[in-house]
């Protein structure tokens, strides 16, 4: 236990909705500390993407604490208490159990399918994944709280998983890719005891919902430090196992230009989160899958068929194979399809086409996503400079340029529309 005086955590630098919650709970006669994320990240002086706590009231009690609170889960029985748009997640301590299967507990194959076993604090500690993810700040008396040792890794900036290493993976391989994504966003190393077992496990990843491993691969790619955790996941082969259309196109490069983009628009995600932009998940994973979309359209292109159908039938293929490992949900991959489908459509740059073409929802988007092909050298750097040009040009200079380019200025595309067909988008 370090006292107050001893460590750096504030009130002052926990949410106001966090410390309420902490203190309602405490008044209501409960225990009440912060844990996990919220403590680690304060103790490195780092701000905390979100502040869970955990109590000894049961999912019923704090629900009759809060008016603002659902409980959620099935997997995991947790309550959320509402403040406008910060949630805050309250959790009952929970124990690992003895192991016997009961309503409680659902265990198959050594994996942890249900894990509603309630238990004292030190419990709770054992159960949690990284020794730095155990520690507690206790409300009662500003204390840090440290059961597993967190603190010296804490301090030496090493991830230890609590426990058998194998056994912690194979209860949760998601614990894998946690490891991955807090050794990047940390800069910590992996202990070699838990780096160890890495390789003969990686594959157990294939047994995880495909719509959990979306919300890991969220927090592994918008965390900040996105190329970091690339080049990590990479390195551990658990990329594949996330992306296999994309691994295998990768793996096969013959130019250096797919590497370099994926590089690139994971550069661009973390400086945008670095200057607190907002950043799509549309357009990231419109980034991660454009080298095996592509690659499938140029396929269907030497087949006969013309770039703009190859490009939707290559998008519609990839992402049918995508859910299989990570389920993106449709209000994703719809914008992801309209950004893929407007890059063959950059190329008509003369008549009224290219003026339509930024009133699209997802221009933007897509001109970005143009403007990073052109810099890994997969699209023409002055398609996409005539594109910035044009968009910063009044009405009158648009239907000039796009004028100059019916006329056939580069003298590569001059094919003229039969006049009485209706210009038509799709
Ligand atoms: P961040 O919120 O910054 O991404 P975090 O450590 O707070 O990191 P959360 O997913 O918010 O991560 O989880 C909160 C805490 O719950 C963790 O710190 C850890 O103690 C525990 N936890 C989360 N996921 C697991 C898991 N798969 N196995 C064991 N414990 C877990
Ligand atoms: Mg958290």
């Amino acid at each position: 236990m370090v006292p107050r005086p001893d460590h750096n955590i504030s009130r002052a630098n926990i949410s106001e909705n966090a410390v309420k919650v902490l203190y309602r709970l405490r008044n209501s006669g409960f225990e009440a500390y912060l844990v996990g994320g919220g403590v680690r990240d304060l103790l490195l002086g780092r701000e905390p993407k979100d502040f869970d706590v955990a109590t000894d009231a049961l999912p019923e009690q704090v629900k009759q604490v809060f008016r603002n609170c659902r409980l959620i889960g099935r997997r995991f029985r947790l309550a959320h208490v509402f403040f406008g748009r910060e949630i805050i997640e309250v959790a009952t301590f929970r124990s690992m159990g003895d192991g016997s299967a009961d309503d409680s507990r659902k265990v198959e194959n050594g994996m942890i399918l249900r894990d509603n076993v309630y238990g004292t604090i030190e419990e709770d500690a054992q159960r949690r994944d990284f020794t730095i993810n155990a520690l507690y700040y206790n409300i009662g008396d500003f204390s840090v709280v440290d059961y597993a040792d967190g603190l010296t890794d804490l301090n030496n900036g090493v991830l230890r998983l609590l426990g058998d290493p194998e056994q912690r993976y194979r209860e949760d391989p998601v614990r894998m890719l946690r490891a991955v994504r807090f050794a990047g966003k940390l800069g910590f190393r992996i202990d070699a005891s838990c780096e160890t077992p890495l390789s003969s496990m990686v594959s157990l990843l294939d047994d995880v919902p495909a719509a959990r491993l979306f919300e890991e691969v969220l927090k592994l790619f918008l965390g900040g430090a996105a190329l970091e955790t690339f080049e990590k996941l990479r390195h551990y082969d658990m990329f594949g196992h996330l992306f296999p259309a994309t691994e295998e196109a990768l793996s096969h490069e013959d130019h250096d230009f797919p590497i370099t983009f994926v590089n690139r628009g994971l550069d661009n995600t973390d400086s945008r989160i670095r200057d607190g932009k907002p950043v799509t998940p549309a357009f990231l994973f419109a980034v991660l899958l454009w080298e095996p979309v592509r690659l499938r359209a140029a396929a269907y292109e030497a087949d006969g068929m013309p770039p703009i159908p190859a490009l939707q039938e290559a998008g519609r293929d990839v992402l049918a194979e995508q859910a299989q490992r990570v389920l993106i949900p449709k209000r994703i991959s719809y914008p992801m399809r309209d950004i893929w489908q407007m890059q063959p459509r950059f190329l008509s740059r003369g008549g009224k086409r290219p003026q339509r073409l930024i009133t699209h929802p997802k221009f933007r988007a897509a001109y970005d996503f143009l403007l990073l092909r052109a810099q890994a050298g997969e699209a023409e750097m002055e398609l996409a400079e005539w594109w910035t040009d044009f968009q910063k040009g009044n009405p009158q200079e648009q239907g000039q340029m796009a004028g100059q380019e019916r006329r056939g200025r580069s003298g590569r595309r001059r094919r003229r529309r039969p006049r009485k067909a209706k210009p038509s988008d799709e």
